[in-house]
């Protein structure tokens, strides 16, 4: 391999990301929204972190932990809005809905608001558009749009009652994960790995349900078991839509009093069923200390499975946690400069940026 120039590596990379189909498998953008902190369209600048105030209940001494992973209270600060996915060169954003856990008892109701927040804000931004095929995302790319991806980040809202799961398709949805870190009338989080439970028989449908109405199976925040249990029972190929390759990354023992039982093992042999799955690991910022770092465990994954099964999922969420230079959603690019300075082809970058996340919507997804 030729040894490039610094400039020809930021020409390179800035043409290549341009051209780029590039794709972020994770964000929880609609939770601030929905709570009216911010909107899509207008962009807020991040706070300095030195001159930074936390708005209320968390107090400024507390420790980063409280924040993570999800720092909800915070609103996104800055880290996403529309201009800045233009800025990044992004093409479409899977936009999760979460319940959060003191909304369980009003999950359906929560859930409606969220959506009807992301049909809003698709109705009032021309460059921003629900994308539930691959032709609208191929289609957004040639506009210089940015497609809206809606995903559900576990499944309290449907109760028991899978058939709200074809509504819900009917409205969208086109990416689910059972659960979150807990446990629900789906199957147990990772929160729940040494109790063992898998996918309860409800759980079991609902994946036959989703692969039958050309929903992508997430297997994010699930716990070993269920990870397993989905491997068998998805005719389709997966996402993981927000992960470390390096595994969930060890945590201190004053973090895990928040953040129990977190699972490592068997993490090789787990990405190699992904990967034999034909899906894809997408890799989150959260918790790295700066670009390279995030880049650093792309390619652990590139080294462990291969250039067919790696995405980005940023998951880019709560000032303490985003890595330098990449704070916000418009610094995507810098992954792409960093990758191409360390010498993969551009083949692979394409795919990394969301050609493998395209592949599986392609497979999975019925229009
Ligand atoms: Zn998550």
């Amino acid at each position: 391999m030729r040894t490039q120039l610094p400039e020809d590596a930021a020409v390179r990379a800035r043409e290549l990301h341009e051209r780029a189909i590039v794709i972020d498998c994770h964000s929880d953008i609609l939770i601030p929204i929905t709570n009216g902190f911010v909107r899509m369209g207008t962009q807020v600048d991040i706070p300095d972190p030195q001159q930074y105030e936390p708005p209320f209940e968390i107090k400024a001494e507390s420790p980063p932990w409280v924040l993570w992973p999800h720092s909800n209270r915070f609103g996104c600060i800055g880290q996403y809005s529309l201009p800045q996915f233009q800025a990044g060169g992004l093409t479409a954003q899977v936009c999760a809905i979460f319940v959060e856990n003191d909304q369980r008892d009003r999950a359906l109701r929560r859930c409606m608001e969220m959506v009807s927040w992301l049909h809003r804000e698709v109705e009032e931004n021309d460059a921003l558009e629900l994308a539930t095929s691959v032709a609208d995302i191929h289609r957004l790319k040639d506009e210089g749009k940015c497609g809206a991806i809606m995903a559900f980040e576990a499944l309290e809202q449907l109760g028991y009652d899978l058939t709200l799961l074809d509504l819900f398709y009917k409205l969208g949805l086109r990416m689910a994960s059972l659960t979150w870190s807990r446990r629900n009338q789906f199957a147990d989080g990772l929160q729940h790995d040494v109790r063992t439970g898998g996918l309860t028989s409800l759980g079991r449908q609902a994946i036959a349900r989703m692969n039958e109405l050309g929903i992508v199976i997430d297997l994010a925040h699930l716990n070993q078991v269920g990870y397993w249990e989905v491997l068998e029972l998805t005719e389709d190929p997966v996402v993981m839509s927000h992960c470390s390759g390096r595994g969930y990354f060890p945590l201190k023992a004053e973090e895990s009093r928040f953040h129990p039982a977190h699972d490592v093992s068997r993490g090789r042999e787990r990405l190699g069923a992904l990967a034999e799955n034909g899906g894809v690991f997408a890799v989150f910022f959260l918790g790295f200390k700066d670009v390279d770092d995030v880049v650093d465990d792309i390619e652990y994954v590139l080294n462990t499975i291969g250039p067919d099964h790696v995405g980005l999922g940023s998951d880019l969420y709560g000032l303490h946690q985003a890595p330098k230079g990449l704070e916000d959603i418009s610094k995507v690019p810098a992954i792409t400069e960093s990758l191409v300075r360390r010498g993969q082809s551009d083949e692979v970058i394409l795919k990394v940026l969301g050609g493998n996340l395209m592949r599986v919507f392609e497979q999975v997804w019925k229009d």
